[in-house]
């Protein structure tokens, strides 16, 4: 729950109403509980309000009930709009990441299910459901951990070139839900090889996820910017020798797998700053702003997210994630309470309608 705006003191004032403005918040919202607090605290520092100073005694402990119950009033009164405004946004923005999911793995999610507690998941075709959003509270660690698919698209992907290193903790498609990638592409090392398909890239072949289109859509990316490197010495730097596509490991450090494992990453040529464990943040810095933005237009366009992106930088990997790219495609405005949900482009595919549709049909 949260409260919206400022809080009001009114008091009856000579006969008439007034209002005093005691708290200003510093963002838009705030906790039910933070309100309670700063009530708390503005009661209590009453006798140096000014309003208060103005009363004779008589009047301080009408004042005083008055006040209580008016701020009560008042939190409820907030409350009830600002509840149906988060909740409206809120909707929206579920309804937006499942556009996005069913768009991005079209074959894989079937359906879209709402059990008695209002929790969301999307369905597989091999019958799994997987939770949308758990609705816990997590710190950055936990949802590295346990991220639902919730968490895997809250921070959204920028499409533009970044002017520096992102900022602390913003990391747009570095958590990944493994249950996921575990339908789409293979749930053990064995399912996942017998995935791979030999993705030609003019020269030779890498070995690529063949499902969801992945190894496709690596092949045209790297044809692509093969062609582009022929003119320009810099994309050609930056793209050849690639260091690595499919390898069953866990991320360096930690016991989770590496998209590489799935067959849905590929490392372009390293440099040694490339990675945040090897090079200092200037250093990375340094990097990323000499790197070509064509090569990573080029692998965005094919829906491959860019680990030049995060905060945690990975300068050479590229990592297959259709959903976070279509995410930032359509949705990288502000949520307004008075528009629809989508984009009215959108409609003029008739797919896309069709998912609109049923989207709005299931959540209301
Ligand atoms: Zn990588």
């Amino acid at each position: 729950m949260a409260c919206k705006g400022s809080l009001l003191i009114v008091a009856r004032e000579r006969g008439r109403f007034s209002w005093h403005k005691v708290y200003e918040p510093q963002s838009y919202y705030f906790s039910y509980k933070e309100a309670i607090a700063v009530t708390v605290e503005v009661y209590k520092s009453l006798k140096e309000d000014l309003l208060y100073e103005r009363m004779n005694t008589k009047m301080i402990f009408r004042i005083k009930k008055r006040f209580i119950m008016c701020l009560i009033f008042i939190l409820i009164f907030n409350l009830n709009i600002t509840t149906k405004a988060l909740e409206n946004k809120n909707n929206k923005a579920i309804k937006q990441d499942l556009l996005c999911l069913m768009l991005a793995y079209p074959e894989d999610i079937t359906d879209i299910k709402v059990n008695d507690n209002g929790l969301i998941y999307i369905k597989m075709k091999s019958q799994k459901l997987i939770l949308y959003d758990d609705k816990k509270t997590k710190t950055i660690e936990e949802k590295i951990n346990n991220a639902d698919l919730q968490d895997t698209m809250e921070q959204l992907y920028p499409l533009s070139f970044p002017k520096g290193l992102m900022e602390k903790n913003f990391d747009p498609g570095r958590l990944r839900n493994y249950e996921l990638l575990k339908e789409v592409y293979g749930s053990t090392k064995s399912s996942v090889e017998a995935n791979l398909k030999k993705a030609n890239i003019g020269y030779g072949n890498l070995q690529f996820n063949g499902n969801n289109n992945a190894a496709k859509e690596l092949s045209a990316a790297i044809k692509e910017a093969a062609t582009m490197s022929k003119g320009n010495e810099n994309i050609r730097r930056a793209l050849f020798p690639t260091s690595g596509t499919f390898n069953y490991r866990n991320i360096s450090g930690t016991n989770r797998l590496s998209p590489h494992a799935f067959g849905i990453a590929i490392d372009l040529a390293s440099n040694k700053n490339d990675y945040w464990k090897w090079a200092s943040v200037k250093e990375g810095e340094k990097r990323l702003l000499t790197y070509p933005k064509e090569l990573v237009n080029i692998f965005e366009n094919h829906n491959f997210i860019w680990g030049g992106k995060w905060n945690h930088f990975d300068i050479l990997h590229y990592e297959y994630r259709p959903e976070i790219i279509i995410k930032a495609r359509y949705f990288s405005g502000k949520i307004e309470d008075d528009s629809v949900w989508y984009k009215k482009i959108l409609l003029d595919n008739i797919e896309v309608k069709e998912k609109i549709e049923y989207i709005n049909k299931v959540i209301n």
